[in-house]
């Protein structure tokens, strides 16, 4: 095997490297400027500050994240790296979940930075969010095409991330071909996913337990399931006996999916969707009088960078004002958040400061994230990005 670039880490830095750190900052390398020489994205051999190998990692120029850190000690980064990584993975998520349709790899949480590969039974959606990562696509894909034979692979490298990255925007099929809608099983339902169009890598699989905290808190009530996007709460929520459900979307692609979907599970009859921008729905809702026993908000990211933080915070906060004021008095509240950067508690502020805007008083019930599929990785704070605050309003 032919050398790797090394680069050397300041005294002290390989002590928080051998402890799992996943990142290494130019700040914390010795004479980073050596690695502008290095080829965008290549591997490196991390070494300590007296020159001793101590892991591999891949190396970036152009990010503040200099180098992302791979293996320890002597493990190679070969095909076999990868096997054992998706092994690994894969037996975690199959204790988990019971069936296969799950987030499968979740990046630095799993040991592969840059790395997200979702599974729908047989398909698999891949997304590379880095040039590292992409670099090693000649030893990831063969581990993962021996380890699953899918029948079909596609590689959703559409996210804004990779441009950060220089790296173009694509959505190719790496092995067999679109073959139209798939199928997610979840907490016992059937649901429809569009692999090539639809969001992200066509399902939040992120949202499994809290759909189905939600669907048995909603039993012979009424909900609203505000950004609806293909129904994963509205359909398991009718399924297991809300009265009526109502799912909001601006997505005609995400609502003909939670259409079908109710048609599936058989409860269509329960089931409305209305095409529309969330805050203008949520408003002509409560002008009609309208209001639910259980409203539930599931927005986009608000926050997508650090500088956005306030005025994402006002978005939440502005979601949880008009959703408050949907909600019968005594009903539910469930507000979630898929933002890195807003933590924990400016969320949680903010969607109480929104309930309170509306007049309303709410008890805090629980506090959720994602399903076991999305593991965190110990060191990285921001690997808790999906939050949930559950209130009773008064
Ligand atoms: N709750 C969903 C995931 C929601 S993702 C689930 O369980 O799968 C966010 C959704 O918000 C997307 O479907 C997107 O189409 C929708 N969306 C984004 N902006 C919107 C807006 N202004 N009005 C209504 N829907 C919006």
């Amino acid at each position: 095997m032919t050398p790797l670039f090394p680069i050397r880490l300041k005294k002290g830095v390989d002590d928080a490297v051998r402890g799992g750190a996943p990142w290494v900052y130019a700040s914390d390398i010795i004479d980073s400027s050596q690695g502008l020489l290095y080829p965008h994205g290549s591997l490196v051999a991390i070494e300590n500050a007296k020159g001793q190998a101590i892991g591999t990692g891949y190396y970036n120029s152009k990010s503040q994240i200099s180098c992302r850190v791979l293996a320890l000690g002597k493990e190679a980064v070969d095909e076999a790296f990868f096997t054992r990584r998706f092994e690994r993975a894969m037996g975690l998520r199959d204790a988990l979940v019971g069936v296969p349709y799950y987030r499968m790899v979740h990046s630095e949480a799993d040991g592969l930075p840059g790395l997200l590969v979702d599974r729908f039974g047989d398909t698999l959606v891949v997304q590379v969010g880095t040039a590292g990562m992409e670099l090693l696509q000649p030893l990831w894909l063969p581990a993962l095409d021996a380890l699953l034979k899918p029948t079909g692979i596609v590689l959703r490298n559409d996210v804004a991330a990779r441009t950060l990255e220089g790296l173009a925007k694509s959505v190719s099929w790496l092995k067999g071909a679109n073959a139209g809608l798939y199928e997610v099983v979840e907490n016992g339902c059937v649901y429809f996913a569009d692999l090539e169009r639809g969001q992200k890598t066509g399902w939040f699989f992120d949202q499994r337990d809290n759909r189905k905290m939600i669907a048995e808190m909603s039993k012979g009530k009424t909900l609203v399931d505000v950004f609806s996007h293909s129904g994963g709460f509205g359909v398991i929520a009718a399924k297991m006996g809300a009265r009526a459900v109502t799912m909001v979307d601006s997505s005609a692609l995400a609502l003909s999916l939670a259409t079908k979907a109710a048609q599936r599970n058989d409860v269509a009859n329960l089931c409305v969707t209305v095409q529309g921008d969330a805050f203008e729905v949520m408003d002509r809702l409560r002008q009609d009088g309208k209001r639910y026993e259980v409203v539930l908000a599931d927005p986009p990211a608000f926050v997508k960078t650090k500088k956005d933080i306030a005025a994402g915070m006002r978005g939440y906060l502005k979601v949880a004002r008009m959703a408050a004021g949907l909600v019968e008095p005594g009903g539910l509240l469930f507000v979630a958040s898929c933002s890195h950067h807003a933590i924990r508690p400016a969320f949680n502020k903010a969607v109480l400061e929104g309930v309170a805007k509306a007049r309303r008083e709410a008890v805090l019930l629980k506090q959720t994230g994602a399903a076991g599929d999305h593991p965190k990785h110990p060191a990285l704070p921001q690997n808790e990005y999906l939050k949930g605050i559950l209130l009773k309003i008064a």
